[in-house]
């Protein structure tokens, strides 16, 4: 079973980001840079199943501009076998991502596709569902556990009031919650065992992809910044605060 995990290098959940001043985007210049979180939970359920004999082949699949190839290099490291970088300059949004990854799809015919469920630079929780919709697979998003026998995947989802079981036939695609896995610590042998993987580049014309985008960004801004609290003598003036100043009750 082939197994196509797909990767995004965004900016690292540590960092805490400026809007720029022109309000056009916020300011990435020169900030560390990592592999979406939701796609290492991702890499790891791949490599998991490779070690638990139910995957033959993991290959990660990230779309973007050259330093990608770090974020490949990271997946390679934690166990896929193979890289492919859609190498492009263009802003990519979901469907533009959706559509290069329908064009791998179809050229590797992978079992499993498993993405993040929403990259932590967009929030678009987007590019899964589309993927599945362009290819006509059945999905199943926000998987909190995944189990792969005779040509099925029973996912179960965590929603609200409970867990959902879904049984899928493959191929199919799957998108991770947090709670699916921890990924592992990388070694130094395997940081040094991936830099001699294949990694693959084509561009999104190789795959006969428009990646233009359709969506415009008007105006990016700060959430307005809150007001000190007060401290409040007693429970009565707190409700005659919350009825008469903050209108809530
Ligand atoms: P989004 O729909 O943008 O929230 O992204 C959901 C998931 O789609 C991510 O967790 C990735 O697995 C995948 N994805 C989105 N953008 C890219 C990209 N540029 N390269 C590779 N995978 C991506």
């Amino acid at each position: 079973m082939k197994v196509i995990v797909s990767v995004k290098r965004v900016v690292d959940f540590n960092v805490k980001v400026g809007v720029k001043s022109d309000h056009s985007g916020v300011d990435i210049a020169n900030v560390k840079m990592s592999m979406n979180p939701f796609d290492e939970i991702a890499v790891e359920e791949a490599t998991r199943l490779k070690e638990n004999g139910l995957a033959s082949e993991v290959i990660a699949v990230s779309c973007g501009s050259r330093q990608c190839q770090e974020t490949l290099r990271a997946a390679l490291a934690i166990g896929a076998d193979r890289a492919i970088l859609v190498e492009t300059n263009e802003e990519l949004q979901p469907l533009a991502v959706a559509k290069l990854l329908k064009a791998i799809v179809e050229k590797e015919q992978p079992q499993l596709v498993i993405l993040g469920k929403q990259a932590i630079d967009d929030d678009s929780n987007q590019t899964g569902q589309m993927l599945a919709s362009l290819t006509d697979l059945p999905q199943a998003t926000f998987a909190s556990k995944l189990d792969v026998s005779e040509g099925r995947a029973t996912v179960t989802r965590e929603v609200d009031g409970g867990l959902q079981t879904l049984s899928l036939v493959l191929p199919a695609i799957v998108t991770t919650d947090l709670r699916l896995n921890e990924p592992r610590y990388v070694t130094l042998p395997s940081i040094m065992k991936a830099k001699k993987k294949p990694l693959e580049i084509v561009s999104p014309e190789d795959l006969s992809v428009d990646v233009s985008p359709r969506l415009k960004t008007l105006k990016v801004s700060e959430p307005p910044t809150r007001s000190a609290g007060i401290v409040v003598q007693d429970a009565a003036t707190l409700i005659e605060k919350l009825k008469n100043e903050a209108k809530v009750i």
